[in-house]
Parts: structure tokens; sequence; C-alpha cells
């Protein structure tokens, strides 16, 4: 992967990030997964060197072994901490928390004992017609987007 420095943060933009190099990214399809992103799968990727650039994630131990970090303002998933890391061991960061989350592309599926039944089929729903996606133009046309942008501020007051 690239080594420039990795930005991301939470939706409403009040906890920033930064990674200096990623490693493994994963989708991990267990049950706390799933619960915790309110998803059929969480999403990660392995960050080294990384820095709370704006304010900081609150934290849920989720186990004995492990915390899981959030935004406490918005509630956006961030992070998951082995509490007690052997030497090499990093935090994992929730991959579509980066800026360029396209940048990470998962290469390995875990926790599939959990997996639910229709997470393989997901990539073949169908998708609504033309005319259906031209019938919501109108109402896409009223958003006025909340969320942060996809690259670091000076400043940002969290609205919404
Ligand atoms: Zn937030």
């Amino acid at each position: 992967m690239s080594d420039k420095p990795f930005t991301g943060g939470c939706q409403c933009g009040a906890v920033r990030f930064r990674a200096e190099r990623l490693g493994r990214a994963s989708l991990c399809h267990c049950r706390m997964c799933q619960k915790a992103f309110g998803a059929f799968f969480g999403p990660y990727v392995d960050a080294f060197g990384l820095e709370w650039t704006r304010g900081a994630p609150k934290h849920f131990a989720s186990s004995n072994m492990a915390r899981r970090g959030f935004c406490g303002d918005c509630g956006t998933q961030l992070t998951f901490e082995v509490l007690e890391a052997e030497a090499g061991q990093t935090v994992n960061v929730a991959i579509g928390a980066f800026d360029d989350a396209a940048a990470i592309r998962p290469t390995i599926r875990i926790g599939l004992e959990d997996k639910l039944p229709f997470a393989d089929d997901l990539a073949r729903l169908p998708t609504r017609s033309a005319e259906e996606h031209e019938a919501s133009r109108a109402y896409y046309a009223e958003v006025r987007s909340n969320q942060h942008p996809d690259h670091d501020t000076d400043s940002w007051t969290p609205h919404g």
C-alpha cells in the first residue's frame, strides 16, 4: 500500500485520525462485528503509527480481550483494540472511516462461523431501475449533508 499518511474520521467530524502505514485489510463476519457496525460484517485494516488529530474515541470493552473505539457524538465505529497487545500487534481501524476507503481493499475474510446466510449474495442483488433512480433525483437534490468531508479541515463545527 501507499506510504503516504492515511487520514480519516467519524461521520460528524468530532474525531479525526491519521495512520502512517496500513497492513492487512479484512472483513470480519463475527457476531460482535455485526452488532458493533449494525451491519453484515466489520471491515477493518491494521493501522500503524495511528494518531488522533482531532478529539478521541470513546471505548466499549466488547470482551475481556478487546475494546472498540467509536465517536461519542455520532456513534461511528472507529477501532478494534486488543487490550494486551503482543509486540507488533496494532490497532484495527474501520475501513469505511478512512477518507480514501477505496484505496483499502480487503484481502481476507474472517469470523466465518457467524457469517449471515445471505452475506455471499449481496453483490448479486438487483439494483434500482433507471426510472426509480431518476425519480429519486429530486429528493437527493434537496439533501444537505452534515457529514464531515473526506479530508482534514483546519476547523470544523460538528452540526446536524
Ligand atoms: Zn462523530
